[in-house]
């Protein structure tokens, strides 16, 4: 591949985690907590709800009915869903911010 594709190429994968981050209707910082509270050792098995989800988000009063259809979309339909999904799509890109 010539070094002009490549640029390219990168300016594009560029652009797309942009608009991915630029998607997320919630602090990194929160949605960091988010992902370790679900993900931590002792967790309870899912219930194939959010419920813990829901309750992360209103005990930080952040706007549960914008960020739950945005978990959705993503393939986070309950709790493990959130980390086999939505962490596996965000969790790097949101690691360095
Ligand atoms: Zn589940």
């Amino acid at each position: 591949m010539d070094s002009d594709k490549k640029a390219k190429l990168k300016a594009w994968h560029e652009q797309e985690k942009k608009k991915l981050l630029d998607s997320i209707p919630m602090s990194h910082a929160d949605l960091r907590d988010l992902f370790a509270l679900l993900d931590r050792e002792d967790a309870s098995p899912c219930d194939h709800t959010l419920r813990e989800t829901i309750e992360f988000l209103e005990k930080r009063k952040l706007d549960v009915d914008k960020i739950v259809p945005w978990l959705q979309e993503h393939g986070g339909y309950c709790d493990c869903e959130v980390i086999y999904n939505v962490e596996s799509e965000f969790g790097e890109l949101i690691d360095d911010n």
